[in-house]
């Protein structure tokens, strides 16, 4: 639900906007990233790429066994009984141009706050459409290492990525070193996890009022390019 994530009157409903007006943290690359205005003004205007900068496509990781298909379409993950570090993630996906891709399809499934992932259920499963400006937004609770067959795992979200005539993306996102969460050391976590792709970390700031926010943009491969 939009109301979730907009807490006061000056914020914009627009994702976008929201994000622009809070200020987005320093994060590798965002000097040389056209900023959400910019990027949605040249993909409205269909002017092309802003500042001439070659997107680094996001890499792909394992999809895992506990994949769901039709989950409920929803950007609010946290259904009653789920209890954990919560988490506002925003961000884009772009095409290898940068220019911002409406429409994509993105789906999200996680464990919980104790490494559990719902089988039975949608519990922190769900899916969402990028506006028209290619952003997306996701509330969510921060998940917990678990040990599975690859070994022990660093908390991570497992995320898909269709963009229409485009190839399917799957990939998994990670926690910066220095996240704090159920006691957890993620330094060592994310040092041990076999599979970590540290390109796929998250920007996080926080936490405040016991809740993170973080910010990813996807770079994906389109139909065109
Ligand atoms: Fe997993």
């Amino acid at each position: 639900m939009r109301d979730d994530f907009d807490h006061g009157p000056d914020q914009d409903p627009d994702p976008d906007a929201a994000l622009d007006r809070r200020g987005r943290h320093a994060a590798d690359g965002d000097a040389a990233r056209p900023d959400g205005h910019g990027a949605a003004t040249a993909a409205e205007d269909g002017a092309g790429t802003p500042a001439g900068h070659g997107g680094q496509e996001t890499p792909t990781a394992a999809e895992g066994p506990l994949f769901k298909p039709e989950t409920p379409e929803r950007t609010d993950l946290i259904a009653p009984g789920v209890r954990g570090v919560e988490l506002e993630l925003a961000g884009h996906v772009y095409d290898l141009r940068r220019t911002p891709v409406p429409g994509a399809l993105i789906e999200f499934w996680q464990c919980d706050q104790n490494g559990d992932y719902d089988t039975s259920g949608f519990s922190l499963r769900g899916h969402q459409y990028t506006t028209h400006r290619g952003a997306f937004r996701l509330r969510t609770v921060i998940p917990r290492d678990y040990w599975g067959r690859w070994g022990r795992r660093a908390p991570h979200l497992h995320t898909r990525i269709h963009v229409p005539g485009g190839p399917l993306l799957v990939t998994q996102l990670y926690f910066p070193d220095d996240t704090q969460a159920y006691g957890r050391d993620f330094a060592a976590l994310n040092a041990m996890d076999p599979l970590i792709d540290r390109a796929c970390t998250l920007t996080l700031t926080g936490p405040l009022e016991g809740r993170y926010r973080g910010t990813f943009d996807f770079v994906v491969r389109t139909g065109g390019h």
